[in-house]
C-alpha cells in the first residue's frame, strides 16, 4: 500500500492516470503527435479561459518561471514577494542577470493592489512577477484585482506563477490580463512531476523579440516556432502528455470545470473550519488558499511525530511548515482529485492521533 499524499505537491495521482504513462510511445514529429498537441491546446485553453497558446515545458515549474523573466523583461522587473516561491522568482531573475527589484510583504499578508499601483507609478518597471497561490504559506493573493491595476500600465507584463492553483481554482487569463500563467502538473492537476505548462500572450512574445537572448531551451520564440507546427522544440515528456490529455478530458468533459472548482472550495472550507476549531490559520483572513491550508501549530505538537504516525499506521502524509515556518505550522494539501470524504478521513485520523475532541 502506498502513502497517500495530502501534501501540497506532489499530490496523489489516480491509477488511471499512472496507467497512461505506460502507453506505447509515439514519435514527436508525426501526425499522431500533432493531433495530441492540438487536443491539449484546446483543453488547456478552455481550462484557463484564454485564446493564448499554452506551451509545454519539459521541466518542473521552476523552468517556466525562469523562461518568464528571461523573456519578458527588457527594462526592469518588479518581484512581489510574500513567501518562499515568490522569493525564489526574484532569485531566478537575479541569477539570470535580469534587472529586478523585490518588494516584500510579511508572509502572512496578501499582496494588495494599492501596493502594486504605487510601485508601478514610478515608471521603472515593464514586468511584474506574482505567485497566485503561495504554497509555502497557504495564501491566495488577489490575482484578479492586481491584474486590474497592471492593465492600467500599457507596457507592463503580468507574469503569474499559478503552480498550486491551476486546475484547482478559477483563473481567467484573458479577462484578468495575465501575460504568462504557468504551472507544474504535480500540484492541482494531480499528475506526476516533470512537466509544466504556461499560457503566453502576444505581448509577451513581442517583448521576447526585443530582449537579448538568454537561453535556447527556455526561449519562448523558439518554442512558439514549433508551437505553430503543433510540435515542441525538443523531444517532450511524451508519457506525461498522454496522462495530461486523459486528465484534461476527465476535468472538462466528465467532472466539469465549475464542479472541480466547487469541490476544491468545499474541501478548503472543511479544512479551514477544522483548523479554526483546533489550531489557527497562518495567513490573514480573506486570502485563504483553496488548495492548501497552512495551519499554525498553536498546540505545540510535534509535527514530525504526527506525520510519522500518519505514514506508518495510516499511509497518509501531510507537510511540515516551509522554511522558517517549519515546526511552527503544518500544511494540508486539499487539491487535485481528493474528495471531501478523503479529507474528512484524514482529519478524523489526525483527531484520533492527537486525541482532539
Ligand atoms: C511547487 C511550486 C513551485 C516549484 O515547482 P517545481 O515544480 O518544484 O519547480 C513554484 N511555485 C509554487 C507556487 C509552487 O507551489
Amino acid at each position: 500500500m502506498h502513502d497517500k499524499l495530502f501534501t501540497p505537491g506532489p499530490t496523489e495521482v489516480r491509477a488511471e492516470l499512472l496507467n497512461e504513462l505506460a502507453s506505447p510511445q509515439i514519435h514527436h514529429r508525426t501526425e499522431e503527435f500533432r493531433k495530441l498537441y492540438d487536443e491539449l491546446q484546446i483543453y488547456l485553453k478552455k481550462l484557463l479561459f484564454t485564446e493564448n497558446p499554452v506551451f509545454l515545458f519539459t521541466s518542473s515549474s521552476t523552468g517556466a518561471m525562469e523562461a518568464a523573466v528571461t523573456n519578458g523583461v527588457k527594462k526592469r522587473c518588479l518581484c512581489l514577494v510574500n513567501g518562499a516561491f515568490s522569493q525564489r522568482w526574484y532569485q531566478i531573475a537575479q541569477q539570470n542577470g535580469v534587472p529586478c527589484d523585490r518588494v516584500d510583504v510579511e508572509w502572512n499578508k496578501a499582496i494588495k493592489p494599492e501596493l502594486v499601483d504605487e510601485k508601478l507609478s514610478s515608471g521603472k518597471y515593464d514586468a511584474v512577477t506574482m505567485v497566485f497561490n503561495e504554497t509555502s504559506t497557504g495564501m491566495m493573493n488577489p490575482l484578479k484585482e492586481v491584474g486590474e491595476v497592471i492593465k492600467q500600465y500599457d507596457d507592463v507584463l503580468f507574469l503569474v506563477d499559478s503552480v498550486s492553483a491551476m486546475a484547482g481554482t478559477e483563473i481567467r487569463v484573458d479577462e484578468w490580463g495575465i501575460d504568462m500563467c504557468l504551472a507544474g502538473l504535480q500540484k492541482a492537476f494531480a499528475l506526476p512531476a516533470g512537466l509544466a505548462v504556461a499560457s503566453v500572450s502576444d505581448r509577451l512574445l513581442a517583448r521576447a523579440e526585443e530582449v537579448e537572448k538568454r537561453s535556447y531551451y527556455f526561449n519562448l520564440l523558439n518554442m512558439y516556432k514549433y508551437h505553430q507546427r503543433s510540435q515542441t522544440l525538443s523531444t517532450p515528456a511524451i508519457p506525461h502528455l498522454f496522462a495530461l490529455r486523459r486528465q484534461l478530458k476527465d476535468i472538462i468533459d466528465i467532472e466539469g470545470i465549475e464542479n472541480r472548482f466547487k469541490r476544491h472550495r468545499e474541501m478548503a472550507h472543511y479544512v479551514q473550519e477544522w483548523a479554526l476549531e483546533y489550531f489557527d490559520i497562518y495567513p490573514e483572513k480573506g486570502y485563504w488558499s483553496q488548495t492548501v491550508t497552512c495551519i499554525l501549530n498553536t498546540r505545540d505538537i510535534s509535527i514530525p511525530d504526527l506525520n510519522k504516525e500518519l505514514v506508518n499506521k495510516y499511509h497518509m502524509r501531510i507537510a511540515n511548515g516551509y522554511g522558517d515556518l517549519k515546526g511552527k505550522a503544518f500544511r494540508i494539501g486539499h487539491m487535485g482529485d481528493w474528495t471531501l470524504a478523503d479529507i474528512r478521513g484524514l482529519l478524523v485520523t489526525i483527531n484520533d492521533i492527537l486525541s482532539l475532541k
